[in-house]
């Protein structure tokens, strides 16, 4: 069944318009040279509802199937359905939140929501379950068993089984929960605010670029805004500090104070749905399905997590307060909107690490092009630019992966901020895989800064950038190497949730790799390889945060599991914010900040941010094996290719990591990085 939550699910097409209700059959051709990209609002929307006009007319057809069902007679023409309403569902969720166009952005919530109601008809349509259920699987592989199986648990905790009063409230609250949802992300998205400064000196700090990008503007003023590109260098390298206050209150107040009213909205719909269908509130619903498996272990591995890291965060933290004495001789505490600027400064004092001395070895082509280069030698696969497809912005670019001489996928990279646009990183399906139907493909969307920005074309990245680009370059071969499965309920990523934050984790672990460092990272004017010595440097000053970081994170998974594993009568967000980050996080709530209004999490994850420390401890435990076998040792990446990510969600995900490791993961090998007493890969 199709989730309707937007980011990291499934996938794509767009040849709706060659469907109308009136089609005796439908035909489909998800041919990528028939893959319609950009088009008018007007031709979106009309796709859009001959997808679901198509879903319909099969949704018709498994139900007229005569005879016992079989996987060939029932499940193939489940998955032309699906296929539909993933081309909908991902089109329209990619569209509403990178569209430049407004009205293709309305017009794609309008489709999301179409596709979440069409969606919440099927997943409680009684006839569809008992054809599924019909489906005699004695003897079929173990793979369809498990999609079955999985598929039948799914429609029962949509609420396929309740009577029709309650089925009624459901579809109403699963609509009324989407609407909120769009809302909760738009407010965050619209709302990029602008810090104005009206001297030059005001940027001091900031490395030279910056500051050549920050020109005085008509009205007189710098803008700095609260986009990625602008937020963070300045939160780490300005010497202001009121300033740093001021523009961590702008970041921190996105969304509010709209998001206040709409989230707490949101909780309560979901609380409802929750309690119809039977269980306690939204946080036991929704861990039910996952590796955690359970609302307490949820709550379990979120005190394990901080228990874990509660010394070396305090560590950390005393770290940064004799920093911050140099400049504050009577200073008592370090705030939150100082943890970058005095974290600096640690890692320069010291570690020697001066994380200005790296960015000249982080041109965005040559870090794009490395990553391609890496992966290409792990797994096997070649990258080819396509040209002359008409894109959704100029800045956007395509790519074909090929395994040998077999194409594998298909996916475009949206880089660069712009206007209106999804503000963080995240994989977006354009068109979920399906074996002998169609290739899987995907979206990146990020912010890293843009070549056509400066003359030269060079555009110099954070290293935090560069992991965050591996991280999601995790996910999009994640998406390309799944996407070949038979059943479209199994293909692409479509393990448990918290599982899919592993193979992007992992993937970042290369970035603390010499070698693989030194293949891509040249300084953009001297070519020269980045220097084994800044290497070294890097290497040691990530160990400097780890503590305090993951205590932070703690709190994340704190604040968003609370909101919802509660009553909600009476919950004030605002409160909730305060207690946890007293409780949790070693830097205390700052007053008049608003967190939960920009969370975006609690809106796509709800109560299970969690899922990233869950995910990180099993990219840990296997990226273990690539500690053993060496980082670049392609038998093991073939290896960890074909049994943790080519098999998608054909098997729980547990599975997946002990036929790639041997044996169960564990704890250990998180709570080693942790001590920082891994073994040196
Ligand atoms: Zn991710």
């Amino acid at each position: 069944m199709f989730s309707s939550s937007r980011t990291l699910l499934p996938t794509i097409v767009l040849i709706g318009m060659l469907f109308s209700s009136t089609a005796a059959a439908v035909q489909s051709d998800w041919a990528l040279e028939s893959m319609p990209i950009d088009r008018s609002a007007e031709q979106l929307s009309v796709a859009t509802l001959g997808h679901l006009d198509a879903a319909r007319v099969l949704r018709d057809e498994i139900l007229a199937v005569e005879g016992p069902r079989t996987p060939e007679n029932t499940l193939l023409l489940l998955n032309e359905l699906y296929m539909h309403i993933d081309a909908a569902s991902s089109e329209n969720g990619l569209f509403e939140e990178v569209h430049p166009d407004a009205d293709m952005r309305a017009v794609a919530e309008e489709g999301s929501r179409s596709v979440s109601a069409f969606i919440t008809e099927l997943s409680l349509d009684r006839a569809l379950y008992e054809a599924l259920e019909g489906i005699e699987l004695e003897g079929e592989d173990a793979a369809t068993q498990f999609a079955v199986k999985k598929e039948l648990r799914d429609y029962r905790r949509a609420g396929v089984d309740q009577p029709p009063e309650v089925q009624g409230r459901i579809a109403a609250l699963n609509s009324e929960i989407v609407e909120l949802g769009q809302e909760f992300s738009r407010n965050i998205k619209d709302d990029v605010r602008v810090m104005k400064l009206t001297d030059v000196s005001q940027l001091e700090g900031l490395p030279d670029d910056y500051i050549a990008a920050h020109p005085v503007q008509d009205d007189g003023a710098i803008h700095v805004s609260t986009t990625y590109p602008d937020y963070i260098p300045f939160m780490r390298y300005s010497t202001q500090p009121e300033l740093r206050r001021q523009l961590y209150l702008e970041y921190n107040n996105r969304g509010y104070p709209r998001n206040v009213v709409v989230l707490e909205s949101l909780i309560a719909k979901r609380d409802e749905k929750a309690k119809l269908l039977g269980y306690e509130n939204w946080a036991d619903y929704v861990t039910e399905d996952k590796m955690v498996g359970s609302e307490a272990n949820a709550a379990a591995f979120i005190e394990q997590i901080a228990g874990v890291s509660r010394e070396a965060a305090e560590r950390d933290y005393q770290m940064l307060l004799d920093t911050k004495r140099q400049d504050v001789p009577d200073a008592t505490g370090v705030a939150d909107w100082e943890k970058g600027y005095y974290s600096e400064k640690v890692r320069a004092e010291q570690y020697d690490f001066d994380s200005q001395a790296a960015r000249p070895y982080f041109d965005y082509e040559r870090v794009r092009q490395g990553i391609f280069d890496v992966t290409s030698r792990l797994f096997g696969v070649r990258y080819e630019q396509v040209a002359g497809l008409d894109l959704w912005d100029e800045d956007v670019t395509a790519w074909d992966l090929f395994d040998g001489d077999e194409q594998i996928g298909r996916f475009f990279l949206d880089m660069h901020p712009r206007d209106n646009k999804y503000g963080h990183a995240a994989q977006f399906g354009y068109r979920s895989g399906v074996e002998g139907e169609r290739l899987p493909v995907a979206t990146l969307v990020c912010n890293f800064p843009n070549p056509k920005d400066s003359d030269d074309g060079v555009a110099l990245m954070e290293f935090g950038q560069v992991s965050t680009f591996f991280h999601e370059f995790g996910h999009l071969l994640h998406t390309m190497f799944a996407g070949h499965r038979r059943w479209a309920m199994n293909s692409g990523i479509s393990t448990e949730w918290d599982f899919v934050e592993a193979p992007s984790q992992m993937l970042e672990e290369w970035l603390y790799d010499a070698e693989t460092l030194q293949s891509f990272a040249m300084h953009y004017e001297t070519g020269e390889p980045i220097p084994e010595a800044l290497i070294d440097k890097i290497r040691a000053a990530a160990e400097f945060g780890k503590g305090m970081n993951t205590a932070h994170q703690a709190f994340y998974a704190a604040l968003s599991f609370n909101c919802y594993a509660r009553d909600v009568e009476g919950l004030d967000t605002t409160e909730l914010v305060q207690e946890l980050q007293a409780k949790y996080s070693p830097f205390a709530y700052v007053d008049g900040s608003h967190f939960q209004c920009n969370f975006g999490h609690l809106n796509g994850y709800s109560a299970i941010y969690y899922t990233y420390k869950w995910s990180e401890v099993i990219a840990k435990d296997m990226f273990s094996r690539f500690a053993e076998d060496g980082v670049l040792n392609e038998e093991t990446a073939r290896l960890y290719r074909e049994k943790v990510l080519e098999p998608g969600g054909s098997k729980p995900a547990a599975e997946l990591v002990e036929d790639f490791l041997g044996r169960e993961y564990g704890f250990e090998s998180f709570r080693q990085w942790l001590d920082g007493s891994e073994a040196d890969a």
